[in-house]
């Protein structure tokens, strides 16, 4: 025989899926002692069978009658009684809290009978009667299905009639005829008498309560919050001896925090209300007052609440949030759970119960979901500021920030320049707007996913981005841009959150990130536990030193193409890429390479001893031109011009033939505008112009591929063009001689992107050590740096112990890698297929965000394998986005990567999940790839 009631001094209070949170918890209450009022729950499987077959299964009433049976003999009381009558509460309660969404009924029980034995045994009619009149209310609208607003609406009406302005101003026998137009309410809307045998009352209570568990509401926020039938199955009921915080001035009900939820401050915070019945708190119909002021109002009390709290956090470890009720001032417990906090309130709790030995270090450390760090990184709306969205896109990349509307790359930079608060709007973005993004505040485009240009991008230098808006539409030539409903020319202010993908008209106050004392002692404690180190993604020495500071111990990756990129240099690398002869190339050459020289000191001045990874060029050629349609209307326009120029000539004449006064007024200026357009013309100025973009033109079409990730880029562009590699080698290795002669200590690492064999390796290295010759000789300083490359194509991992010859060490480009063991294409995959792909559970994740252990991991695993056989001290780190992710942390720490790398404001997500990586390695086990 299945047991389906359990009384709150058996119950286990660990299982929350058979007895629900507040059943579990009610148990595990009373058996530590606490004064809960005694009661039993009816466990979620009864719940079930109820559901399935509309009936309470057989046995369950049996059972309650028993347990009603225990209830009388604990409380002396009799349910049913006319003397000394026992009421009770009907509350739901399932394994995830899910507040006010299922019903609870108090003070079941009462009748007319019941109710007379309750006045004279109290001597208080107007308690009688006020609890009469909740119970008829209660039971009306919950079990009987009665709409709560013909009770509201008689309340209204009483309290006007008699100038009542509270429900606690009312007398009793105002209250006795309240109850009395409740229950004419209740018959005539059921067309029954209002049930009065307490027995009969309690078994359709607990059946409304299970019901309660397919109501529209709990439906629906199940739905919201993603809770599943393995979370969460079925309400259970508890039935709880009542008792009353409306019983005078000794008496009242109140909610506690063990700690203050919004700031972690060790303070119980909470608020309590004298003279009122449970409900009363939240449903706001007085304002409760702060616990503090219990401390005059019921000094005794308020003791003994502070005694509840410090046993409720010794006993849970965690923080609490309770409710009490005090009746005639005796203290009860009613209901406890974990407290619900925001981020800063988790790590200060964390860190404060550790320093009061409630936790340990490592509880401490577990106790926070890396993910909730992503909050505290950057910079959010403020609280309160309740503005209305426009429109909303993707969450690209975290923090709120506001600007004016800028619509290209070239006016962000100009407009940045003055001061400028900027948000860069375009359709998408390219790597040629790169000078917009860091004149930007924030980046907002009308398309492409999470992972399109703007989002990575953004990413990495931690500003705020929102990509695929379609809500947004811009004209770039009219400068406008319509989002919504509201239209905005440039320089109109905008706020956008790349938290929530939201984006907003006019300024929104927003508060600044900070790296606050007992977040600094986490991450320390979380270092002190890890083996995996944290590393940081970073191109700039402004980006190696934010990593820094967010507690990176190197850079993994430090992406050379963003410093060709940066406009003062752009043109010099067109020139090497238009460049005809072998000469003009190097001399352009000669022109980047002191650029890079000095951003290579920049860096390693700022990571002074910490290792930093230099990955040579990556892109292919072409993304450092201007696109084809980009040259050709530019071509368009000159000719255009030019042809007018030529026309230009013969209107003088035209005008005075159709109108000497107009071309008296304007002869002057006409005659200086044509003067100096001729001369242009002469000097051929327009062909030079039209020429240099026709060549370009030409080598875009030369350079065109049909698939540009898969073709000349990496280290194939590397060894087909040696004088570029060299130039960067060059560079490095003289940066990290000046650093050294400056007295920088010089951790570098060279690695080379997309190699597939072997023998791509060897090549390059001879490159290293030719170079590495030269500046030894020439500076009289032999750096020493070390020799490694990225592992992101399939043929790299299978060819790992091969390449392990070579390399140094390796750093999975797990960006590539995923494409590649996909065979998706990111940009793509993430624009058509892959949200109907994780909707449709084809693939549980994106595997761009988090790291795909079974394939891609895999393939990571083998390659550590075999790379380590060949040279065991090989370093191995990962350098795609999902280094920043922590379950993907995690799979690092377990098949023993070295460290991960991560964009900055990921870093300490990163540490504290290396440290749980760590804490929590023996509950991991291979069984991840099956
Ligand atoms: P919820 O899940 O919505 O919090 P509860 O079952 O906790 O619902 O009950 C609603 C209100 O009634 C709470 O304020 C609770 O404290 C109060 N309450 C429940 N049972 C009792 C009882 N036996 N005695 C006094 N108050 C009670
Ligand atoms: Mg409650
Ligand atoms: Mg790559």
């Amino acid at each position: 025989m299945t047991t389906y009631v359990y009384p709150f001094e058996s119950g286990d209070g660990k299982n929350k899926m058979l007895l629900g949170g507040k059943g579990a918890n009610l148990a595990e209450m009373t058996q530590i002692g606490l004064n809960v009022p005694p009661g039993f729950t009816i466990t979620t499987e009864a719940c079930l069978a109820y559901l399935e077959h509309d009936v309470l299964p057989d046995g369950v009433m049996d059972e309650v009658r028993a347990a009603m049976r225990e209830l009388e003999q604990k409380t002396g009381k009799g349910f049913g009684s006319a003397t000394n009558p026992l009421l009770v509460s009907v509350r739901s309660g399932s394994a995830m809290s899910m507040p006010g969404m299922m019903d609870t009924i108090l003070n079941l029980g009462l009748n007319p009978a019941t109710l007379d034995g309750l006045i004279h045994q109290t001597d208080n009619p107007r308690f009688g009667y006020d609890a009469w009149r909740r119970f008829v209310q209660l039971y009306g609208k919950i079990a009987l299905g009665v709409p709560d607003e013909l009770f509201d609406e008689a309340m209204s009406t009483l309290k006007a009639k008699v100038g009542a302005a509270q429900d606690v101003d009312l007398t009793a026998p105002q209250l006795k005829d309240l109850a009395q137009t409740y229950i004419g309410i209740v018959e005539q809307h059921t067309g029954h008498p209002f049930p009065t045998d307490p027995m009969q009352q309690l078994e359709m209570a607990i059946a409304a309560v299970f019901r309660s568990w397919m109501g529209k509401r709990a439906v629906d926020y199940r739905r919201q919050f993603k809770i599943t039938p393995e979370m969460a199955n079925g309400t259970a009921v508890n039935v709880c001896t009542m008792v009353f915080g409306n019983m005078g001035n000794d008496s009242a009900t109140g909610v506690g925090f063990t700690r203050n939820p919004a700031t972690g401050e060790n303070l119980i915070f909470g608020e309590y209300l004298t003279n009122a019945q449970g409900e009363d708190v939240v449903a706001g119909i007085r304002t409760p007052k702060p616990i503090a002021e219990m401390q005059q109002e019921m000094p005794r009390l308020h003791a003994e609440l502070m005694e509840l709290r410090n046993k409720l956090e010794a006993h849970y470890k965690e923080v609490q949030d309770f409710e009490f009720t005090i009746e005639k001032g005796r203290l009860y417990a009613l209901q406890t759970r974990n407290g619900k906090m925001n981020a800063r309130a988790m790590v200060v709790t964390s860190v404060e119960m550790a320093s009061e030995g409630v936790i340990t270090r490592e509880q401490a450390l577990l106790r926070v979901n890396p993910a909730l760090l992503e909050q505290l990184m950057v910079p959010t709306l403020a609280p309160g500021a309740n503005a209305v969205a426009l429109a909303t896109g993707l969450p690209a990349s975290p923090g709120a920030a506001s600007g004016r509307v800028v619509f290209d790359a070239d006016t962000a930079e100009a407009r940045g320049k003055l001061g400028e608060k900027i948000i860069l709007v375009r359709e998408e973005t390219k790597p040629e707007d790169i000078h917009g993004f860091f004149a930007a505040q924030g980046i907002l485009t009308a398309r492409g996913g999470k992972t399109s240009h703007a989002a990575v991008v953004a990413r990495g230098m931690g500003k705020p981005c929102v990509s695929g808006c379609a809500a947004i539409q811009i004209d770039v030539h009219a400068r406008k841009a319509r989002v919504g409903d509201a239209e905005f020319v440039e320089g109109d202010v905008i706020t956008i959150d790349g938290s929530t993908g939201k984006v907003y008209a006019g300024r929104i106050p927003t508060v600044e990130a900070e790296f606050f004392d007992e977040l600094q002692t986490l991450l320390e404690w979380a270092d002190e536990a890890a083996t995996l180190k944290v590393r940081a993604n970073a191109d700039t020495p402004n980006d190696a030193a934010r990593a820094r500071r967010f507690g990176a111990v190197g850079i993994g990756l430090c992406r050379t193409e963003r410093m060709f990129n940066d406009p003062g240099r752009l043109p010099v690398v067109q020139e090497m890429i238009l460049a005809d002869t072998p000469e003009e190339r190097q001399d352009a050459l000669d022109r980047l390479l002191p650029f890079q020289r000095e951003d290579f000191k920049g860096i390693f001045r700022a990571m002074d001893g910490l290792p930093v990874t230099v990955r040579l060029l990556d892109p292919p050629i072409h993304e450092f031109l201007p696109t084809a349609s980009q040259l050709e209307f530019e071509i368009d326009h000159l000719r255009n011009l030019k042809r007018a120029v030529r026309g230009m000539n013969e209107l003088p004449e035209t005008l005075r033939m159709l109108d000497p006064e107009l071309h008296h007024a304007y002869v002057d200026s006409l005659d200086h505008l044509n003067a100096n357009l001729v001369q242009y013309e002469q000097q051929h100025r327009f062909d030079a112009l039209i020429a240099r973009r026709e060549a370009m033109l030409r080598k875009v079409h030369a350079l065109h591929e049909v698939n540009p990730m898969l073709g000349h880029r990496g280290v194939r562009l590397g060894l087909t063009n040696p004088e570029i590699y060299t130039m960067q080698i060059r560079a490095l290795f003289e940066a990290a001689a000046g650093s050294l002669r400056e007295g920088v200590t010089v951790n570098a690492e060279i690695m080379v992107p997309q190699v597939c064999t072997k023998e791509e390796l060897v090549r390059v290295k001879a490159i290293f050590d030719t170079e590495l010759d030269r500046v030894a000789a020439l500076l009289g300083e032999r750096p020493h740096v070390r020799f490694g490359t990225m592992i992101e194509v399939v043929r790299a991992c299978v060819r790992a112990g091969s390449l392990a010859r070579i390399a140094e060490f390796f750093s999975f480009g797990t960006n590539d890698l995923t494409q590649a063991t996909f065979s998706f294409s990111r940009e793509d995959a993430e624009n058509k297929f892959l949200p109907f792909y994780q909707e449709s559970k084809i693939l549980r994740e994106n595997p761009f965000e988090v790291l795909d252990v079974k394939g891609v991991g895999r393939l990571m695993q083998m390659a550590v394998q075999w790379g380590r056989e060949v040279r065991p001290d090989l370093k191995v780190g990962i350098c795609g986005e999902q280094g920043g992710q922590p379950d993907s942390v995690r799979f690092c720490h377990a098949i023993g990567l070295s460290y991960v790398s991560c964009s900055a404001p990921r870093v300490p997500i990163a540490r504290l999940a290396a440290a749980q990586a760590k804490l929590r390695e023996k509950e991991y086990s291979t069984s991840v790839f099956d």
